[in-house]
């Protein structure tokens, strides 16, 4: 398989894009073609464990890792120790409602996020170790991407991870997650702003292209089309859960910011996994909703995205979308590359009453919205009528897949963070603390390892060129 950039260049093969971020003309990763499985195929898909069923949803897109090699890879990655029960993505009913949690969240870090990350951590090692090269991770999170990343690359000779996070603005559990880690190769850096001044700061390390090549920086960001695919894999999981006749629609829906969760849903569905609705759930920052409401996208600036109590999708900007409209326009790269450069002018895109518009409907997306008072309400119902305590980003999921459940076509809502992770919200909707996994006992109290510093792009460089000599001095 060869992948294209959405702008047209030709970018090679899945390794190729495995380890780098945006494309060289701006662009983001993409397989020239996806394939289709036929009924018959899927259906001998039913059965199969979830390395099993990774290694077949995934191996159209990696013509260059042996077959043997990335079974290994994938039987390493989806253990029962890493993710809490052998079937990785356990499927739970609520009730006889027809709406079901698929349960992605119990991993290292109690994200989704895990999922993905856990395999790129494997992927990256493989691929290093046979290039005989190293990287440096540089990445800026808001939370759930950070520590997922520092998890799954915790120990690996060959990788360094330089993750900024905005000092003191994260749930305290999530702020405890990654500051508690005292390890060689991962370095956590508060500094002195904003989510946003952090990611200008790996933008401004990025532009320095001497500076990239010569520390071997790189990124596990959400446009890496490695943590899409295996994102994809869950989507089969869950449907193949609900034993469906061979056939038989399921609808999904997914708490989104970045749109690469969803995206990775889309996947499935063109690979011919029969889902009907893809449910795009926002929060207050409404911009993929906005969108599949009304057929006009545009970027909101950083001011205009609101602090909301479902933190990880407070986006204004779904960086996975171009991705989608590259399909949309027919994989026209040229079309793509036109809506882009409007949308980062800070212009609009309108596609209703378009010759795309009909493919935007056809695609099967929807979308809704939710307050923190319907979070609220939602993580309080929920919880009385079918006991199960949910996390405030779940909730949205799970808000607007009720408003758009079908009669008689089961909805799929995707749980992808554990309530342990953000306590206080859930602490306001239901009056008591939800249950915290054992490992993360006493996790507020233990020492942390977190370099503070200024925003300025200089000293991040300086930071990342001090610890580089201090290991590799360490190492000799
Ligand atoms: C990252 C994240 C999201 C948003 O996922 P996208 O792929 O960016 O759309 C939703 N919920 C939680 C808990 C997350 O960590």
């Amino acid at each position: 398989m060869q992948y294209v950039s959405t702008r047209g260049h030709t970018l090679g093969t899945f390794t190729d894009v495995l380890l780098s971020g945006l494309a060289p003309d701006g662009g983001l990763a993409m397989p020239q073609s996806i394939p289709v499985l036929g009924t018959d195929q899927l259906e001998q898909l039913r059965h199969l464990s979830y390395p099993d069923l990774a290694y077949e949803v995934m191996r159209p897109f990696i013509s260059d890792i042996p077959e043997r090699d990335l079974r290994q890879l994938l039987q390493k990655t989806y253990q029962a120790d890493t993710f809490g029960s052998p079937e990785i993505t356990p499927l739970t009913p609520l009730g006889t409602s027809g709406l079901y949690l698929l349960e992605l969240s119990n991993g290292p870090t109690l994200a989704f996020k895990d999922i993905a990350m856990q395999f790129l951590g494997h992927a990256f090692e493989y691929v290093l170790e046979r290039e005989n090269r190293r990287i440096n991770i540089l990445g800026a999170t808001s939370g759930d991407t950070g520590s997922a990343a520092e998890y799954a690359m915790l120990g690996k000779d060959r990788i360094n991870v330089f993750m900024l996070s905005p000092r003191g603005r994260m749930s305290r559990f999530q702020q405890a997650q990654m500051y508690s880690l005292n390890e060689p190769n991962i370095h956590n850096i508060a500094v002195e702003g904003v989510f946003d001044d952090c990611q200008d700061l790996v933008k401004a390390v990025n532009a320095d292209a001497e500076f990239k090549a010569r520390y071997d920086i790189g990124a596990v960001n959400s446009i890496n089309w490695g943590r899409v695919l295996a994102q994809a894999v869950y989507y089969f999981r869950g449907y193949f859960a609900l034993k469906l006749p061979a056939g038989a629609e399921a609808d999904f829906c997914v708490p989104s910011g970045n749109f690469g969760n969803v995206f990775a849903g889309y996947l499935a569905k063109l690979m011919g996994l029969p889902i009907g609705q893809l449910v795009v759930a926002s929060n207050e920052n409404s911009v993929l909703n906005e969108f599949f409401e009304h057929g006009t996208y545009h970027v909101w600036p950083a001011e205009r995205v609101a602090v909301t109590s479902s933190p990880s999708m407070d986006i204004g900007k779904a960086s996975n979308f171009e991705r989608y409209l590259y399909l949309i326009s027919g994989q026209d790269a040229q079309q793509t590359q036109q809506w882009w450069e409007a949308v980062a002018g800070g212009q609009p895109v309108t596609l209703t009453g378009t010759l795309h518009w009909p493919h935007v409907t056809a695609s099967g997306f929807r979308s809704g919205q939710s307050s923190h008072a319907q979070r609220l309400d939602t993580i309080r119902r929920i919880d009385r009528e079918y006991g199960r305590l949910i996390d405030p980003h779940t909730a949205d999921g799970v808000f607007v897949g009720e408003r758009l459940k079908r009669a008689g076509i089961p909805m799929i809502c995707l749980e992808t963070a554990l309530p342990a992770k953000f306590e206080e919200t859930v602490y306001e909707a239901v009056g008591r603390l939800p249950e915290r996994p054992e490992r993360f006992a006493g996790l507020e109290a233990r020492s942390r390892y977190a370099s503070e510093l200024p925003n300025d792009s200089e000293a991040l460089k300086a930071l990342i060129a001090r610890a580089l000599v201090a290991r590799t001095l360490g190492d000799s």
